[in-house]
């Protein structure tokens, strides 16, 4: 990474139950264990990522709350992870009142990316944002202050349904608050090959988005599942599960799109 430049990637579906969170988990770990220094920003006030890095609601006394309000440098409320090179500002309930707290400031969407403009978030050569799953003032700020956005989605019927206002908000973003704003990939996830309707959803997918689409799939594996109720990501919990080699897989198609888009 070129010293003083990160990458914020959003990770965003209004949907819930999708894989954001454990795509934020498990791409952050991946990204972490080949040397990179990662941040993660869990903006889902249930705070599925912080519970899933092991940083249990006792010790969240500052959070991202706290970032958003602008009370708190990023360093004030950032913590360690048990992955080495990983770190996280956790989330708190205190977020699910924010939006009325800010709703009357000029720059209320843009609390995030001030936030991140600030010179100590540049130790950090990924920030990856987990958003909630809806199109409310965090998910705006998430993508305001984002270089690009990573969609996962889920290899079931309706995977395509909602997409299209995923993409179309997306494009919204990028005419008023955030020109740079790209996609940086969509990823299939909790893939079942075993059943037939999930190979036609990655067809269909596929055939609809083309290149946006990664080449890796996320297998449905219940190892992914468990590690988190040990605080843990998969890659950590159990490094050789299929779940787990996804992730790296995925992790090295996100480093080759980011490296492209900086050669360009
Ligand atoms: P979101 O953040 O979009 O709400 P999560 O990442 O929390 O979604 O995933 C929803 C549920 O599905 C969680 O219980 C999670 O453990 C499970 N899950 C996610 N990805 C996988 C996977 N590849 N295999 C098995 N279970 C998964
Ligand atoms: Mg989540």
């Amino acid at each position: 990474m070129v010293a003083g430049r990160n990458r914020i990637i959003t990770i965003a579906n209004q949907k819930g139950g999708v894989g954001k969170t454990t795509t934020a988990i498990n791409l952050a770990t991946a990204l972490a264990a080949i040397g990179e220094r990662v941040l993660i920003v869990d903006l889902d006030p249930q705070g599925n990522a912080s519970t899933g890095l092991g940083i249990d609601r006792k010790s969240r006394s500052r959070s991202s709350y706290d970032l958003l309000i602008g009370d708190h440098g990023i360093l004030e409320v950032v913590q360690e992870t048990a992955v080495p090179n990983l770190y996280i500002v956790p989330s708190t309930m205190d977020l699910l009142g924010i939006e009325m707290e800010i709703a009357q400031q000029s720059d209320r969407v843009f609390k995030l990316k001030k936030a991140l403009a600030e010179r100590d978030a540049f130790q950090f050569s990924y920030i990856l944002v987990d958003c909630p799953p809806s199109f409310n003032l965090l998910t705006m700020n998430a993508m305001a202050a984002a270089h690009s956005v990573l969609v996962p989605l889920q290899c079931e019927f309706f995977a395509l349904e909602g997409l299209s206002q995923l993409l179309e908000t997306v494009d919204q973003v990028r005419r008023s608050v955030n020109p740079q704003l790209d996609i940086q990939g969509i990823v299939l996830t909790m893939f079942d090959s075993r059943n037939n309707l999930a190979q036609q959803v990655v067809n269909d997918v596929r055939t609809h988005l083309g290149e946006k689409v990664y080449h890796t799939l996320i297998p449905r594996n219940v190892r992914v599942s468990e590690a988190p109720s040990y605080g843990k990501p998969a890659i950590l919990y159990d490094l050789k599960c299929a779940g787990s080699q996804a992730y790296l897989q995925l992790a090295s198609e996100v480093i080759q799109r980011e490296r492209q888009r900086l050669a360009a």
